[in-house]
């Protein structure tokens, strides 16, 4: 099992946010590419369907279908499908997805097995606070859950015209704004507090109480931290595992999260946490104001 590499004791609670999805989504798609589905199982009554589609209809739905390609929306997973059709993954807090031979048990807490020749996919998920949506034939921009996301903050559509405007009419502090997906997507609780960090920002800061200069270092930041994250393949979290036995080296480079009591790079003050927005929250009292 994977351990992420931080003296911070709460580290159950941390969920891939979109380094860790998009270094999934690589390690995924050079292994499915082509590849077609035999057999699936679905667990009966999952969670992570909520209801949208059976199991038995899911089950059905996947065989024989061969993936054509394999994208990420935020931190959604989307597997196309040469047919037309999508499945989209969200991994939530304690979702893994990752890839066994085919003659191995399912892991505990399995919600949906897909087994092609020599190899399985599996999909496990003890809290279940994932998701799974099997999505027709040009119906994705239909998908709630997709169409309420900001842009992507690695694409061209993530301007700071945008950005500023994304956060504008917004009363709530700027940490709870970034996590909330709608001013830009893909950014959870350890991205959040790397880039507020490095853009000398207090996460406590009303959003539209920003000033001009800094949206600018905050766009600069958030997509330098991402980039910087997805160079390492992401951080290393307990359950996460983007391939067996491989884990990602960005944990050894965060200069905020999780450094409770810890010194400031930049000043030497004492790193404190908070709570913001229900997540843990950690920055510098002297640096980010
Ligand atoms: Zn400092």
């Amino acid at each position: 099992m994977l351990i992420f590499q931080t003296r911070w004791q709460n580290w159950k609670k941390l969920m891939p946010e979109l380094p860790e999805v998009e270094t999934i989504r690589c390690a995924l798609l050079s292994k499915l590419k082509g590849k077609v589905i035999i057999k699936a199982s679905v667990k009966n009554g999952s969670r992570l369907l909520r209801d949208t589609v059976s199991a038995a209809t899911l089950k059905k739905k996947l065989i024989k279908q061969r993936i054509k390609d394999i994208k990420r929306r935020g931190k959604y997973l989307i597997l196309e499908f040469s047919s037309g059709d999508f499945l989209v993954v969200h991994l939530g807090m304690t979702g893994v997805i990752y890839t066994i031979d085919n003659d191995q048990a399912s892991p505990t807490h399995t919600h949906l097995r897909a087994e092609f020749k020599g190899f399985s996919l599996v999909l496990s998920d003890p809290r279940t606070f994932g998701r799974l949506f099997y999505v027709k034939k040009d119906g994705l921009n239909n998908l709630p859950a997709l169409n309420k996301l900001g842009p992507e903050p690695l694409e061209k559509e993530f301007t700071r015209q945008i950005f500023r405007e994304n956060l504008k009419n917004r009363k709530a502090p700027i940490k709870a704004v970034l996590l909330d997906q709608k001013a830009v997507s893909g950014l959870g609780n350890i991205y959040c507090d790397e880039a507020l960090f490095r853009s000398a920002i207090h996460p406590l800061k009303k959003a539209c109480d920003l000033s001009v200069h800094e949206i600018k270092k905050l766009h600069q930041e958030v997509r330098a931290v991402l980039k910087e994250s997805i160079a390492c393949q992401g951080c290393t979290i307990r359950d996460y595992q983007w391939d067996q036995g491989k884990s990602g080296g960005f944990a050894k480079k965060l200069r905020i999260y999780g450094k409770e009591d810890k010194t400031c790079l930049t000043c030497h003050s004492k790193i404190l946490r908070s709570t913001v927005a229900g997540r843990s929250t950690f920055y510098c009292p002297n640096c980010q104001k």
